[in-house]
């Protein structure tokens, strides 16, 4: 999400009042090229009287390159990067050494309208050692949905909530595609909001606030005691779970995914989103969805079971990358709603 530091239209604390009106537990800042001290802790909104954790990072992208490509979600930094940003293995290296995380922001992108028809994907695949990839930025899906003029433009202007879809299956095939490689890569989600105006023609209309998208795609975490009053705590709490993959990606726009569950058990081990499994004769995974939709199970990239309602169970002797996708129907189509980092068969 970016403020007023960058390309955002929002103070550091409108947008954590936003999020607080949204029922989010914690923000992670992440202007373009600039790190801001003096933000990060606890937050009240003086409106609802919510308490919500803004924490700090950076989105990070080589600024002398045309047009400006592989943008980086570094969160947890506690110092200005850009001096590195030309060299994306040592930003990852750097940011990893000092208990941050790295995530390849809006991997694959899809042109969208006139000024939005620049894409800015990640293109230096030849690194390693990062957290993980953004698999669903909801400005990258608006942008690509609004493409044609009127048609579109308007209607997505007018009814915000037609507009999000789920993540492109292109970059459900990218990630596919690096976990078969062995590695651990955590998805999440991102709500890149900026709060702009769109202008077509008389019209301008600010439609995507902040509220609005942080009411919509979010990651969500699994943490077993809920989040300490100590902001060091917290912040180990959050940053222990994104970097296990203990987490979800899920749109809230139509109904909450909250309690939304994927779990697998082998012999006397069990694990849940982003653990591993050894094999100890078969491995049960189990899905439990707190409302009905169309569940899939994939494993290694191809779905292999999926079950219209709130429970999925499979049985497997196999290794593989297990993981779910959860879609439901409202404004219309069948939309994106839950996808869930994998569990690693072994
Ligand atoms: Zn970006």
């Amino acid at each position: 999400m970016h403020t007023v530091a960058s390309d955002g239209t929002g103070t550091h604390d409108e947008v954590a009042s936003a999020a607080a009106r949204a029922g989010l537990d914690f923000i992670v800042y992440t202007d373009h090229n600039i790190w801001v001290d003096g933000i990060k802790g606890w937050y009240r909104d003086p409106a609802t009287g919510r308490d919500l954790l803004r924490l700090m990072g950076q989105e990070i992208n080589d600024q002398a390159l045309e047009p400006e490509l592989n943008h980086m979600l570094c969160h947890f930094v506690s110092r200005d990067l850009n001096g590195i940003a030309s060299d994306p293995q040592r930003l990852i290296d750097d940011v990893m050494q000092s208990g941050g995380l790295t995530f390849l922001a809006h991997p694959l992108e899809r042109p969208g309208l006139r000024a939005a028809s620049q894409t800015y994907p990640w293109i230096t695949w030849d690194i390693d050692g990062y957290t993980g990839i953004e698999l669903w930025n909801a400005m990258t899906d608006v942008k690509w949905r609004l493409r044609t003029l009127w048609f579109r433009a308007v209607l997505g202007a007018y009814i915000p909530n037609w507009v999000l879809s789920a993540p492109f299956p292109e970059v459900l095939a990218k990630w596919d595609e690096l976990l078969a490689t062995g590695r651990q890569v955590v998805a999440i989600g991102g709500s890149d909001a900026h709060a702009m105006s769109f202008s077509l023609g008389p019209f301008t209309r600010m439609v995507y606030s902040y509220e609005f998208l942080f009411r919509a795609v979010n990651t969500h975490i699994f943490i077993s005691e809920p989040l300490a009053s100590d902001i060091d705590a917290a912040r180990r709490q959050i940053y222990n779970a994104l970097s296990a993959g203990h987490c979800f990606i899920g749109n809230s726009q139509a109904i909450s995914p909250r309690g939304f569950e994927f779990f697998g058990t082998s012999g006397a081990q069990k694990a849940i989103m982003g653990d591993g499994l050894t094999l100890d004769g078969a491995v049960e995974l189990c899905v439990a969805s707190p409302h009905p939709a169309h569940l899939r199970l994939i494993k290694d990239g191809r779905c292999i079971a999926e079950e219209f309602g709130r429970e999925l169970q499979w049985h497997s002797q196999e290794p593989g990358v297990y993981r779910v996708e959860a879609y439901r129907r409202y404004w219309g189509e069948v939309r994106g709603w839950v996808f869930t980092n994998p569990i690693y068969v072994r």
